[in-house]
């Protein structure tokens, strides 16, 4: 199982990572403990990644992504993952698709945990409070004003990540503001549910179902043509699908004389995939 798990600063993330790393046996990629480490070690990237993380800003895209390609090829992640903190930024997911694709790897399901930002501030401050009490040292960006920053981060870098994940029919939400084993409950439901949901369309692929939907692909060639498809589209997603229905239905009629053989392989049939599964998963 490969997964990634969203959701901004003091979402839970991590605490819920290592209960899935407990169940699944799965390893957790956490690049922010990747790049602490880099930091403690002095590396080259340690050293490109310290003040910058300190300041609550991302660190660069290739210096994340080279370290996440080199990660996931190690043989104890073999069996699968949890990218916890990756991708943040529209490039890293596009990267991310890409390196998977190159491995021959697929991603099972994005799990976005919802919060309220306003009561982040006291998780925060009660996470600080906490690692004082026990004597530890903190994390150098474990600060309120830091957290804002990279709350700012988090709403302008990664929340685009939500309708790009959504589009691919990966994106399960989460409600993360309840108790956290009522949130890792819900979190094992959308799992089991996008599980379901992938051995029910592999079937429908398979048998010709889906009212033809997907009769024209083989095996997993559908999500990788659609991933490919939805690539090329602008960002801002929802709105224009939506707005593209009419233009859509045009092209579906004009096709229609045409024989199957001559349609193109990208025209609209496949976008309207898309949009159908849009509607109706998210
Ligand atoms: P959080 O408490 O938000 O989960 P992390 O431990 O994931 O924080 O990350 C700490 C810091 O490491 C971030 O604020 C950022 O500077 C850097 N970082 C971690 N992951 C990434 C990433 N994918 N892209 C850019 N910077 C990152």
């Amino acid at each position: 199982m490969r997964l990634i798990l969203l959701g901004p600063p003091g979402a839970g993330k991590g605490t819920q990572a290592q209960r899935l790393v407990a169940k699944h046996g799965l390893l957790q990629l956490s690049t922010g403990e990747m790049l602490r480490a880099a930091v403690k070690a002095g590396t080259p990237v340690g050293l490109r990644a310290k003040d910058m993380m300190a300041r609550g800003e991302l660190v660069p895209d290739d210096l994340v992504i080279a370290i996440v390609s080199a990660r996931i090829d190690e043989p104890d992640a073999r069996n699968g993952f949890i990218l916890d903190g990756f991708p943040r930024t529209m490039p890293q997911a596009r990267a991310l698709d890409r390196m998977l694709e190159e491995k021959g790897l697929k991603l099972d399901a994005v799990i976005d945990l919802k919060v309220d930002e306003n009561m982040l501030l006291e998780r925060i401050e009660k996470r600080i409070a906490e690692t004082r009490a026990r004597g530890e040292t903190l994390r150098p960006d474990d600060d309120a004003e830091v957290l804002r920053r990279r709350l700012l981060a988090y709403r302008d870098q990664t929340t685009p990540l939500v309708t790009y994940y959504r589009l691919q029919s990966v994106l399960r939400q989460v409600d993360g503001m309840v108790e956290v084993c009522d949130v890792g409950r819900a979190v094992d439901d959308a799992l089991e549910q996008g599980a379901h949901r992938q051995a029910s369309d592999k079937l429908s692929a398979s048998t010709g179902g889906h009212k033809g939907k997907k009769q024209s692909t083989k095996g997993g060639q559908a999500t990788k043509e659609g991933r490919a498809a939805k690539k090329q589209r602008p960002a801002k997603k929802p709105k224009g699908l939506r707005s593209v229905r009419p233009a859509a239905k045009t092209r579906a009629a004009k096709v229609q004389g045409t024989p199957r053989a001559t349609r193109s392989r990208k025209a609209s049939p496949r976008k309207s995939d898309s949009r159908r599964r849009l509607t109706k998963r998210s």
